[in-house]
């Protein structure tokens, strides 16, 4: 079922709870792709028996001079491929239901939000906060599949549940990618043919840094010019930022034995792309349990 209504979106879940579902909901911005669809069964795997999907393109969360306006749009598509995966309602809101006029607040995300891509997008973590605690309020799940592919993402909503007492329990997904290793995005549609080939740079540098960690590098510096140096390789790609960082607080690494992120972002021609890999030590107090 498609509704565009907030009102009609809180009346079928009522249904759903009173007929004992447990409610899973995956927001998305839309233009649909393997990455996304993964979460609809990751939710489903995580008992979800009852799947309501968001598609809005967030206006908050994008800065003026990005790509809110050509950001890709398919709904009939959209919905027709989480029919086929079994999604049980989905959110299709205009811009005007989510902001009305007169809509003011907005969720100041913690630290977290601060570097990386909160430093090189100023107010996007917090127009990313905002909608997703409207949309929890709105959808009242029992549980949120997010994907890895934003990791800065899970964590700014991570926190954000935790510090304001929210009722819903996190599930962060894998990053599907395709066959050459490109991490699925939305995004990848801007690529021209040229553009597609060297996209590859970005996930062959983020190796790279594991290479290095597994290598044993011993300082942040040198996995990060490992990466940098594999991403010179490719002259159509130009450098946004490649770190090794702390999976909690996405600065550099006290320690280089506990777990940690490779994250990064470049640009080919006019897009932007970001993506990550996890190094995952074996497992300590500290991060046993961390992760689902
Ligand atoms: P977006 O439509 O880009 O806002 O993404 C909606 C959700 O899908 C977010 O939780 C993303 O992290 C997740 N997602 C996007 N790309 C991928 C991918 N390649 N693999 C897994 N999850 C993804």
């Amino acid at each position: 079922m498609i509704v565009r209504t907030i009102a009609a979106v809180r009346e079928a879940i009522a249904a759903a709870r009173a007929r004992g579902q447990v409610i899973g909901f995956v927001p998305t911005m839309g233009y649909l792709h393997e990455g996304h669809l993964s979460l609809v069964d990751r939710a489903r795997a995580a008992g979800a028996g009852f799947i309501v999907v968001s598609i809005f393109v967030n206006p908050t969360q994008f800065g003026v001079n990005e790509d809110f306006d050509k950001y890709p749009r398919e709904e009939t598509r959209d919905a027709a491929l989480l029919a086929d995966r079994g999604v049980d309602l989905l959110f299709l809101p205009a811009v005007e239901e989510m902001y009305p006029p007169g809509s003011q607040t907005r969720v100041a995300p913690g630290a977290v939000a601060e570097p990386l891509e909160g430093e090189r997008r100023p107010g996007h973590f917090s127009g990313v906060a905002t909608i997703v605690l409207k949309l929890f309020n709105i959808t009242q799940p029992d549980l949120a599949v997010f994907g890895r592919k934003d990791a800065q993402q899970c964590a700014v909503v991570a926190q954000m549940v935790r510090d304001l007492d929210v009722p819903v329990r996190l599930v962060v997904a894998d990053t599907i990618r395709e066959h050459d290793g490109l991490a699925m995005s939305s995004r990848n549609a801007y690529l021209s043919q040229d553009d597609r080939v060297a996209a590859v740079a970005l996930s062959r540098a983020l190796r790279s840094g594991e290479a290095a960690v597994r290598d044993g590098s011993r300082s942040p510096h040198a996995i990060d010019a490992a990466m940098s140096r594999t991403l010179s390789d490719f002259p159509a790609v130009e450098l946004d930022y490649l770190r090794v960082v702390d999976p909690e607080t996405f600065l550099t690494p006290s320690d280089l034995d506990r777990d940690l992120l490779l994250v990064g972002a470049v640009r080919v021609g006019r897009t932007r792309l970001i993506d990550n890999i996890q190094i995952t030590r074996a497992a300590t107090p500290a991060s046993r349990g961390a992760q689902e």
